[in-house]
């Protein structure tokens, strides 16, 4: 399995933690892992996808779980790939124990464990994956994305969303060390690489131990999407911080385990010193989710690949464009964004900031985006 080691002399001394055969931490080789985009309930068309990435030298696959079928597929899965799979459980950590038996990892989103069984304790949640983990010798990912942190870190950090992700981070890790548990890894992953660097230098600062999974979510389309998670990349691994990698870009199916090679040639790039000069991030910025089983209509690349085309005219105005796959994390995921877009079935929704204006058939929805962007520059121009 094709496995990079840039600068391993000076890696951070964080524990091992061990998914299947796989070895993340304690100065392992770093690993490059992958996630499924197809739905998981397809077991031949999610065993086609898990080994193409695997075949591409992806360490860890990860597959998400919405619901039973889901969950029951994973068995047959299992029986039919020979790489460390992890699954996501989304906001269904209840599915923890139907799914465990069958997987290496489990990841859960602490932003997530609120939504059900609202008067049982985040704590008691807790302690429950970690038992079922322990059970079934499964790591876990404490991973904590920008766009779904739990409410009370918001609230206890105003304009501080990098303290609020590593707030949360170090309270899970002593909810894991509380119960004795020690398999984990952790993520704070943020579409802005800028913020990615200062989360996760905070986060090792104060827990050095912890092995880091490092990322830059919804990086978007190529070519930017490599950009943003090189600058990243370079950055904390050339300071010895982080243990495995995964590069999330917008890819059609067929080409997905093209987040596998470039994770490579990253790593192979720092470790030959080979270090892009840090590009200017200011300008149009276009972020886009590198799509998951929730997808619901494929159209979906096509229009994010539009909207970089349609919207390539304005790319000296800071101006911030989202496009995701769904309709669950769409309208979250987009908070930050002047113009948010997500997809669903026949239609895409699009807000401008927090003001919804509706949803458009995907054939009329980029002219709406056109004339919303005419007049964003127009009153960014009328203020400079
Ligand atoms: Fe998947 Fe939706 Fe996230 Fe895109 S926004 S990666 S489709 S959950």
């Amino acid at each position: 399995m094709p496995v990079s080691d840039p600068g391993s002399s000076q890696r951070n001394a964080t524990r091992a933690v061990r998914v299947g055969n796989v070895a993340i931490g304690a100065g392992a080789p770093l690993s490059v892992q992958s996630m499924c985009a197809t739905k998981t309930r397809d077991v031949d068309a999610t065993a086609a996808q898990t080994r193409l990435l695997a075949d591409a030298g992806a360490a860890l696959v990860r597959v998400a779980v919405d619901n039973s079928r889901d969950a029951e597929a994973l068995a047959e899965l299992r029986g039919r790939v020979d790489v460390a799979l992890v699954v996501d459980l989304q906001e269904h950590y209840r599915l923890a124990r139907e799914v465990a038996p069958h997987v290496d990892k489990l990841r859960y989103n602490p932003g997530h464990l609120h939504h059900h069984e609202r008067k049982r304790s985040i704590a008691d949640k807790v302690a429950e994956l970690a038992d079922i983990a322990g059970e079934h010798d499964c790591a876990l990912r404490v991973g904590v994305n920008c766009g779904s942190v739990a409410p009370e870190y918001d609230e206890a950090h105003p304009r501080d969303s990098v303290g609020a992700m590593v707030a949360c981070a170090i309270d899970h890790c002593e909810l894991l060390d509380k119960r004795g548990f020690e398999n984990f890894v952790v993520s704070l992953k943020d579409s802005d690489p800028k913020k990615v660097v200062e989360a996760n230098q905070r986060f090792a600062a104060e827990r050095p131990d912890v092995p880091l999974h490092l990322g830059v979510t919804e990086a978007g389309l190529l070519p930017q999407g490599e950009i943003k998670t090189r600058v990243a990349f370079e950055q904390l691994i050339s300071r010895g911080i982080g243990d495995t990698i995964r590069v999330s870009l917008t890819l059609p199916n067929d080409r997905k385990h093209e987040e596998v090679t470039i994770g490579h040639q990253i790593l192979r790039d720092i470790e030959a010193g080979r270090f892009r000069s840090v590009p200017d991030l200011s300008g149009l910025n276009i972020i886009s989710c590198p799509s998951c089983s929730r997808v619901e209509n494929s159209a979906f690349v096509e229009l994010a690949e539009q909207v970089r085309d349609l919207t390539g005219y304005a790319s000296q105005y800071d101006v911030t464009i989202a496009v995701m796959g769904c309709r669950v994390n769409g309208p979250g995921e987009t908070d930050d964004a002047d113009l948010g877009l997500w997809c669903g079935p026949r239609h895409v929704n699009l807000k401008r900031g927090s003001e919804k204006l509706g949803a458009f058939g995907y054939d009329e929805v980029l002219v709406r985006v056109r004339s919303e962007l005419d007049s964003l520059i127009a009153e960014k121009s009328k203020g400079a």
